[in-house]
């Protein structure tokens, strides 16, 4: 049975849905989320785990200078072991047009007093003992951290339910109804819930879910693939961000590793329905890319046609379907890691996957009330870095819900700039 009534519906239970759950239900709001699939099945699961202020784009470093302090206390707050690590986060710089780009962000740490700075190659050492390879230096910044994905986002979720939240696990949303211009109700799998707002933290299919309201949400996907190498002994609690490979030691000191380079991204008909919003920046940044025609364009002209699975549950037909990982990509990082720390035993994978990353054409989010209907309110768009943000995320959108206006300025992140052609270059160093 779910529920008939909540206060505030949840789509989505990665980290944004749970915290922002778990942050409503501090303020003794009944919250209900709703999971088409189980709790962190998605994006939540599968990132590399960095939570990082270091190389943001300046409207979000408030945001995540307040996220890390919600961070460094969040063990204790849930009650839980999320393998937080506070070992700083370091982008190297192999040339020095890269050190240059890199340096060129300091003043915004600066700005918002952000204790960052530039390490030349000699220091590199300090940093990570043993670091092997020739680099011009790197960026360092000393309060950043990282934490396991899964047991963080489970844990927002055990505590937002032992707070009175309530979780609905395979039970995907697939309507919401409004009434003279507000929302009124979903409708899911099993029934529907009356309620007066809405919370679309639907990850990379909330642009799906915005569709049946008639909101133009530009979101696309890119494929990143990760692997989990066997045990080593431990070099360094920094996450590292290298050109060919980024890593982080966990706790039983195995690595989480993605290799540096393009991304992939499968080319379906929504890339070309949204072109005109991402063409500009992917033009500009064409290396970035490498765009692959194959199964998932096929799978998505079958879902233009009319009568498919795709028109008749148009949030729900692709339920199940898993990204292949780029096993050249596994192969590379780990040869990478195994050349950057040369002291390292020989490792093997141990796990590889993928995930499909939901990005906006400013590489920004999307966080607040949309214009209409009232009641329906944005977190997505994380653009491959709202792991780190999932924390403070949940908790503006429980300020917006409860007190009319979140704590810190959240303008910069509404939907309308897609619509009024207010949106800047991706302003993101890394
Ligand atoms: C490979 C990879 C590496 C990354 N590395 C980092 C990193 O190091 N640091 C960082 O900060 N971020 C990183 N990210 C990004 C980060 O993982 C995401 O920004 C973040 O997890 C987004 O959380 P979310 O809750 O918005 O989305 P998700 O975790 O994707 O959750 C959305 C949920 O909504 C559900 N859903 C969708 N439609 C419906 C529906 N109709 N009804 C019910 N449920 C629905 C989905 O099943 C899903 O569980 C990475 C992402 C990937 C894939």
């Amino acid at each position: 049975m779910i529920a008939r009534q909540a206060d505030v519906v949840i789509v989505g239970a990665g980290i944004v849905g749970c915290a922002t759950a778990y942050f409503l239900a501090c303020r003794g709001v009944r919250a209900v989320v709703l999971e088409r699939g189980p709790v962190a099945g998605e994006q939540s699961r599968k990132n590399w785990g960095f939570v990082r202020q270091q190389g943001r784009d300046p409207f979000e470093v408030p945001l995540m200078m307040e996220a890390n302090r919600i961070w460094r206390g969040l063990e204790r707050e849930l009650g839980a072991d999320i393998e937080w690590v506070q070992g700083g986060n370091l982008a190297l710089a192999a040339d020095a047009s890269r050190l240059a780009r890199l340096e060129a962000w300091l003043p915004v740490a600066r700005q918002f007093g952000l204790e960052t700075r530039i390490l030349k190659s000699s220091q590199l050492t300090d940093v990570v003992p043993g670091l092997g390879g020739d680099w011009a230096g790197g960026m360092y910044t000393p309060g950043d951290g990282h934490a396991d994905p899964q047991k963080t986002t489970d844990a927002f979720a055990r505590a937002a339910t032992s707070r009175g939240a309530t979780i609905h696990l395979d039970c995907a949303v697939q309507s919401v109804t409004t009434h003279n211009g507000v929302v009124s109700a979903v409708g899911t799998e099993r029934g529907e819930i009356q309620t007066p707002w809405v919370v679309c933290a639907a990850g990379a299919w909330s642009w799906r879910l915005a569709r049946t309201l008639g909101l133009a949400l530009p979101q696309r996907w890119v494929r990143g693939t990760v692997a989990r190498t066997t045990p080593a002994p431990p070099v360094t609690p920094c996450a590292v961000w290298g050109p060919g490979v980024a890593f982080r030691q966990r706790k039983d000191g195995s690595f989480t590793i993605a290799a540096g380079g393009a991304l992939d991204h499968d080319v379906t008909l929504d890339s070309l329905r949204q072109i005109r919003f991402f063409l500009p920046n992917a033009w500009k940044n064409k290396a970035m890319f490498r765009f692959h025609v194959g199964r998932p364009l096929g799978r998505s002209l079958v879902a233009a046609l009319p009568g498919s699975a795709a028109r008749r549950r148009p949030l729900v037909w692709d339920r199940g379907i898993e990204p292949v990982p780029n096993e050249e990509k596994v192969a590379r990082s780990l040869a990478e890691l195994q050349r950057v720390l040369p002291s390292l035993p020989r490792l093997g994978i141990a796990e590889r996957w993928a995930g499909v990353i939901d990005a906006t054409p400013d590489i920004v989010p999307v966080l607040g009330e949309a214009p209409s209907p009232r009641g329906f309110v944005f977190a997505t768009g994380f653009s491959g870095h709202g792991f780190a943000m999932g924390p403070i995320a949940g908790r503006l959108v429980s300020e917006l819900v409860v007190d009319g206006k979140p704590s810190l300025d959240i303008s910069g992140f509404r939907v309308s700039r897609f619509a009024e052609g207010a949106i800047g270059k991706p302003r993101n160093v890394l």
